[in-house]
């Protein structure tokens, strides 16, 4: 089955819809981002209701800032980690500790905007536990894995191909970082290792991470060996 991977900038987002059989969206953009969503869906010649499960990597606002626009306009059913619904269905707007020099100073620059930044409530259809969650049911040759580390709600979508939509735990665009490699804010470094660890068990090949362009995962494997030194 041939898959076509779509990024879509919704913000700082960089969202994707993956379309094989069926479609299915990754992430949800900064808020008020519904137009940039119509027009871009229209660029591929994708109908809004084609879109029928939207998957949140976790609940840092911009990734799920535009998740209730979409979802109104899809009708797609949304799916989340149960660790961090309540950042949609609540409005909540947590942010990381950063694990790197900049990753802390980054975050203090947040800290100013965050309050200023609205996340509209909406209800999550589907609540992951730390199962995998198979996609076939919606024409998708892949899974969605628990991958926790950047959030502890983080999850991963994952293909047969080795394509894994990992959210942040892998970053690469300004102004997180400049070069691909491991997220600069984490909750947890040691479980960041721990889900890298499953993902490349699992046959991960290409990160397309919600900052910057895809890469491999050789650099990942890189980092987590300098890391572990
Ligand atoms: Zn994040
Ligand atoms: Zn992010």
């Amino acid at each position: 089955m041939s898959v076509g991977i779509h990024p879509i900038l919704l913000g700082i987002d960089r969202c994707y819809i993956i379309q094989a059989e069926g479609i299915i969206m990754i992430d949800g953009g900064a808020p008020k981002k519904g137009k940039a969503f119509l027009s871009a869906i229209e660029a591929l010649s994708i109908k809004p209701e084609d879109i029928r499960l939207m998957v949140l990597t976790h609940g840092h606002w911009d990734h799920i800032g535009s998740a209730k626009e979409i979802q109104d306009l899809t009708r797609a059913k949304l799916v989340m980690h149960q660790k961090e619904k309540d950042c949609l269905e609540k409005s909540l707007k947590p942010l990381p500790p950063g694990v790197t020099l900049w990753g802390s100073i980054f975050v203090n620059i947040m800290r100013v905007f965050t309050p200023f930044i609205h996340v509209p409530a909406t209800h999550v259809d589907i609540v992951l536990g730390d199962a995998d969650f198979p996609l076939a049911e919606y024409g998708i040759p892949g899974k969605i894995v628990y991958t926790p580390g950047h959030s502890m709600g983080s999850v991963t979508v994952l293909l047969e191909t080795g394509d894994v939509f990992v959210g942040d735990l892998a970053m690469r665009a300004f102004p997180l970082r400049l070069s691909p490699g491991l997220p600069v804010l984490a909750e947890d470094m040691q479980q960041v290792g721990e889900s890298w660890k499953l993902l490349l068990d699992a046959g991960a090949k290409t990160v397309y991470p919600a900052h910057g362009t895809p890469f491999s995962t050789d650099i990942i494997r890189k980092a987590l060996l300098h890391r572990g030194r």
